[in-house]
């Protein structure tokens, strides 16, 4: 079969490419059973690329990722490489690829598994059912703002600057890729700022209200600052369906979101940048969670969570809402039937390995697809 689907997959250090061969399984399982193609390629990133070529990420790789539909990465980084420059650490090279495909918007969900809601440090009645997600703006605000630097203003006195900068086209890119989300979930946005205090944020919420009027007026927008935002999560979480916030406030509400659902092996993850000349947006999906040395090689890692980025590659690259589903549907069941890894084990579960916890994804998806 012809195939009008690329994904670059780029397994990277540590457990990434574990648990990698199970996604590979699940996109093995999608061409048998859904009638789609993937073109797959596959390539070095991090410190295998390091290991191969004595740098993080090629040019050839970086120039594949910018002409494919999604790239899925596993992970980088571990302590074999930790004693290199900076320069030419196993992070470079993801960052290399946010920078140059230009990823300006970063996708957190925060969904709670039913079968996971005692991990939650809420009460079970306040996640359960909860599926929320984070816009957060990647590429510009305090993190990038010039001037910034340290000072020394002499007599033992030294300043610290930051600036936070956005500018018009940074708010309005970054809110359109919210809408567009809340159009294919619950119809409603929280744009979250500081607009009491910075005039940034005052800019924030003028222009994310006006490409909501002008452009997005089926949506619903309400606004919060981002303190109280904070707050919210951890007191009635499920108000909320899409949050966009700028750089700083979504590092932040990003991870405080992720916690509520309990564990870092569950957690995926996409960013965004512009649609280029062919219709195809750059989108790079990955787990939230780093290489996880500690337990690399063992096959005692969670997959979960890149199974679930390839999920979201599903809903928002390749436009298969209902695979998607079914991925995050025969997690689900999984973890219904008692199957854990090591680091959502509980009591009377069944502890299962990397392996096994592919083998029951599969089998799920076999049953669910009749
Ligand atoms: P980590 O996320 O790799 O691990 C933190 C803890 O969580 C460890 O105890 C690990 O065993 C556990 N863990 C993480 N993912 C797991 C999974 N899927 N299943 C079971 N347990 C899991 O973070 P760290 O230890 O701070 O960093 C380790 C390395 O990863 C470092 O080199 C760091 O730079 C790198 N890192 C890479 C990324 C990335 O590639 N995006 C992100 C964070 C850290």
């Amino acid at each position: 079969m012809a195939s009008n689907k690329s994904l670059l997959i780029l397994p990277g250090d540590g457990i990434g490419p574990e648990a990698m061969t199970e996604v590979r399984r699940v996109v093995d399982w999608m061409q048998d059973n859904r009638a789609v193609s993937f073109e797959v390629d596959e390539d070095l990133v991090g410190g295998a690329s390091i290991d191969a070529h004595g740098i993080p990420i090629t040019d050839e790789v970086v120039d594949k990722a910018q002409n494919v539909d999604a790239v899925l990465l596993g992970a980088v980084g571990g302590p074999k490489w930790d004693n290199l420059d900076f320069s030419i650490k196993p992070e470079r090279g993801l960052l290399r690829l946010r920078k140059d495909l230009e990823l300006y918007a970063n996708l957190r969900p925060a969904i709670c598994f039913d079968a996971l809601v005692d991990a939650s440090s809420l009460k079970p009645e306040l996640v359960s059912g909860l599926d929320i997600m984070i816009v957060r703006e990647l590429t510009g605000g305090v993190y990038f703002g010039e001037p910034r630097g340290i000072e020394d203003l002499g007599n033992g006195v030294r300043k610290g600057v930051n600036t936070q900068v956005y500018t018009t086209p940074e708010i309005h890119r970054v809110a359109r890729v919210a809408f567009e989300l809340a159009q294919k979930r619950d119809g409603r946005v929280c744009s979250s700022e500081k607009a009491n205090v910075m005039e940034s944020g005052v800019l924030w919420r003028e222009e994310v209200t006006k490409i909501h009027e002008t452009e997005f007026p089926d949506v619903e927008l309400s606004h919060m600052y981002a303190d109280n935002a904070a707050m919210q999560l951890v007191r009635a979480p499920k108000q909320f369906d899409v949050i966009v916030t700028d750089n700083l406030f979504g590092d932040i509400l990003s991870d405080c979101a992720a916690m509520l659902t309990g564990s870092l092996g569950m957690l995926p993850s996409a960013s965004l940048g512009d649609v280029d000349e062919h219709g195809r947006r750059k989108a790079l999906y990955e787990p939230v969670h780093g290489s996880a040395p500690d337990i690399a090689g063992e096959n005692i890692a969670n997959p979960i969570a890149t199974i679930l980025s390839y999920a979201m590659a599903l809903r928002y690259s390749f436009d298969m809402p209902g695979e998607a589903d079914l991925v995050e549907k025969a997690v689900q069941n999984v973890l219904a039937g008692g199957m854990r890894t090591a680091d959502i084990m509980a009591e009377g579960m069944a502890k299962v390995s990397t392996t096994v916890m592919g083998d029951a994804i599969l089998r799920e998806l076999d049953k669910l697809n009749g």
